[in-house]
């Protein structure tokens, strides 16, 4: 599952082995994976276009280009991108490709077909993804105790799906917030405004421990050269109902919050 962590690793991969590159020629076999402006368009402009950075923001991955534009990539749920010779054959569900310099592609690849490319100008693209309305990143050296609280005041929904929002906080996912919040003792129905102070400081930890070991150890995807991440997708208590909670060997619960499935401690978890 494209998470933090995973999005994160390919775009340190791609600052590794795509930034200071050209994308010569475009070609898009799915338009439905293009979000803006038209196939058409996103085809030629991004023609003999050089990258020239990447960032992330939340899950979108952002890559800037020689001439003021900007590709944002984003993984929804299992999408991923690969660096491959141009000679490799195709696999079916592949959504775009890019075709660099030196005889390689960034092939964009999602079995689900749900992950989206849009292209333009910086402040163009900021507006049309809601860029500037995400909240502050978890993994940022600013994100103290103190920004998570304040966060979490404003709201006065149930923890876990103000935790999902990304207008409140940018980075984590469903998996990663069941786990942060499994390590912090906490259950993600209370209310988000009901934390106290040590329980803030507890969720901040546990949220900064799996994204920074999800990192670590490279997602639990494959990262642009096709090497699987170390990070475990199960890795406590997600999407382990019945299962011993590896805590305090009761049964993990398994319930639906906001749609999102979930998964916790009722013994461990209050
Ligand atoms: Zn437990």
């Amino acid at each position: 599952m494209a998470e933090v962590p995973e999005v994160e690793t390919l775009v340190r991969d791609l600052r590794k082995a795509v930034v200071g590159r050209t994308i010569r020629e475009t070609e898009v076999l799915n338009p439905a994976a293009v979000r803006f402006p038209t196939a058409e368009e996103f085809t030629s402009s991004l023609t003999n276009r050089v990258v020239l950075d990447a960032q992330r923001r939340a899950k979108y991955m952002l890559l800037s280009l020689l001439g003021d534009d900007v590709l944002a990539i984003h993984l929804a749920l299992w999408g991923t991108i690969a660096l491959l010779p141009s000679t490799q054959a195709r696999l079916s569900e592949t959504l775009i490709i890019w075709h660099l310099d030196k005889d390689e592609d960034l092939r964009f690849i999602d079995k689900l077909g749900y992950a989206r490319a849009a292209l333009g100008p910086a402040d163009v693209l900021a507006e049309q993804l809601d860029l500037k309305s995400l909240g502050p990143e978890a993994l940022d050296p600013d994100f103290t105790v103190d920004v998570l609280a304040r966060q979490l005041s404003k709201r006065r929904g149930v923890l876990k799906p103000v935790l999902l929002n990304q207008r409140i906080l940018a980075g984590l996912g469903n998996r990663d917030t069941d786990e942060s919040l499994w390590l912090a003792g906490i259950d993600p129905r209370r209310s988000a405004a009901s934390l106290t102070g040590d329980e803030l400081v507890r969720l901040h930890a546990g949220i900064i421990q799996m994204l920074t070991e999800g990192i670590a150890l490279r997602g639990t995807q494959r990262d642009l050269f096709g090497r699987k991440g170390q990070a475990v997708h199960r890795r406590y208590i997600f999407e382990k109902a019945r299962q011993p909670c590896p805590r305090c060997g009761k049964r993990i619960a398994y319930l639906k919050i906001g749609g999102r499935n979930t998964f916790y401690c009722p013994n461990c978890q209050h």
